[in-house]
């Protein structure tokens, strides 16, 4: 069975009821939690959006998630400022309901408008991420068609993104941001035009580990940065000094050490260390770094030989910082390493909320191939080639 997008002649809504999963968890000003800080969530589902009320369904029901209210309505969650958002850039009514269990959205759906409604936060309630079947019901009895188009909620296997296709059975379909994800991701995993080069830092091995040990066999070099590197130092008997460490992610470093790939794993050469997190930066030369000193970035030389790496390479995968990067100190080795890859030939894939800010700031995002817009859900379609809403979609979900 294969998956089918909304532009599949199978797809006919006119008149109908169609459900949507979106991914609005967008960010909120922190002192003022009616303003959106970047729109670029809701952006980017516009034309799924427009593409279905261009069909002229009866009703478009809207579900999305915001922030870990836990379960519990917390009102610093609530989607007031996107349906605001929405109503403003469709130039049509969006109502929002109370919650997504309320009484009176059956009401709604039988009027002749508002056309757009939107479901208040789904996990105010805790059955969202339980897949609880009977909230997974009264989900799918809103919509007569299901779309989903959340792909960086796709690796979890929730109500809204998982158990409620259980009653739709084929009439469940991918969006356009589902479409562009699934066809730059399958370029990396299924192949990739070699050379092929991962460059991934961030904060832990662990977090990492098995995407890692997926696509070590695949790639021609595995580039290690940011707090990652740390682990496979100290596993080399490097001094490490008080840098971010654990010793879980010390010996899952020495195991890929003792991969019979592992000569395609290459560590910080040199570092900037400080005292502490916004002490002055100051550059060490070599692998090892003085007991009193955390690491904090790659340093220069370790910077230029990952460019020249890359220089070489016809696909690049990115996920996750060179270093402490939301410290300027810190920030030299992270968006020397965005300009690399943004001039690029090759076909380059950036995913992870540090990795794709890093290049936003640098001006630089326009210049890449495909920025994914789920970071975990990236990684987790690398490691086995789908997710299970994905996998929900193709095949259907069992009751
Ligand atoms: P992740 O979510 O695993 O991609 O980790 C991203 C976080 O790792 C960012 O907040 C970075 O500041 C942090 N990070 C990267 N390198 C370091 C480092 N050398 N020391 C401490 N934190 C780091």
């Amino acid at each position: 069975m294969s998956l089918k997008f909304i532009d599949d002649p199978s797809f006919e809504v006119e008149g109908k009821k169609v459900l949507v999963r979106f991914d609005y968890n967008v960010p909120l000003d922190k002192k003022d939690s009616t303003v959106i800080t970047d729109t670029t969530r809701v952006d980017l589902t516009l034309p799924t959006l427009k593409y279905i009320l261009e069909k002229r369904p009866s009703k478009v029901i809207i579900m999305s998630h915001l922030g870990r209210p836990k379960g519990q309505v917390v009102p610093e969650f609530g989607l007031e400022p996107v349906a605001k958002y929405l109503a403003q850039v469709l130039n049509e009514e969006v109502v929002l309901t109370e919650t997504a269990k309320d009484s009176g959205i059956k009401t709604l759906l039988g009027l002749n408008s508002p056309r757009v409604i939107l479901l208040q936060n789904l996990r105010y309630h805790p059955e969202e991420e339980k897949n609880d079947h009977e909230f997974s019901k009264l989900l799918a009895s809103y919509g007569d068609i299901y779309v989903n188009d959340a792909f960086g909620t796709c690796h979890r296997k929730h109500a809204s993104t998982y158990g409620v296709m259980a009653f739709f059975k084929k009439k469940t379909f991918g969006g356009f941001v589902l479409k562009k994800e699934i066809k730059a991701l399958d370029q990396i995993v299924e192949n990739p035009k070699k050379p092929f080069m991962a460059l991934l830092g961030g904060a832990k091995v662990s977090d990492k580990i098995k995407v890692i040990e997926k696509l070590l066999p695949n790639v021609d070099s595995l580039l290690i940065g940011g707090a990652m590197a740390y682990p496979f130092l100290k596993a080399q008997g490097h001094n490490i000094g008080k840098s971010l460490c654990s010793d879980e992610d010390v010996s899952l470093a020495k195991s890929l050490l003792n991969d019979k790939f592992a000569n395609r794993i290459m560590i910080p050469q040199d570092h900037v260390v400080s005292q502490s997190l916004n002490g002055e930066p100051e550059t060490i030369s070599e692998k090892s770094i003085p007991d009193d000193k955390i690491g904090l970035d790659i340093g220069a030389k370790t910077v230029s030989q990952y460019k020249e790496k890359l220089g070489q390479a016809k696909t690049i995968l990115w996920n996750g910082p060179m270093g402490l990067f939301e410290n300027q100190s810190f920030s030299k080795g992270t968006y020397a390493l965005a300009e690399v890859l943004a001039n690029s030939d090759a076909f380059t894939l950036v995913g992870g909320g540090d990795s794709v800010s890093a290049l936003k700031n640098s001006g630089r995002a326009e210049s890449i191939s495909h920025i994914s817009t789920g970071g975990g859900a990236s990684l987790e379609y690398i490691e086995n080639g789908s997710l299970p809403g994905i996998q929900g979609l193709k095949f259907g979900v069992e009751l």
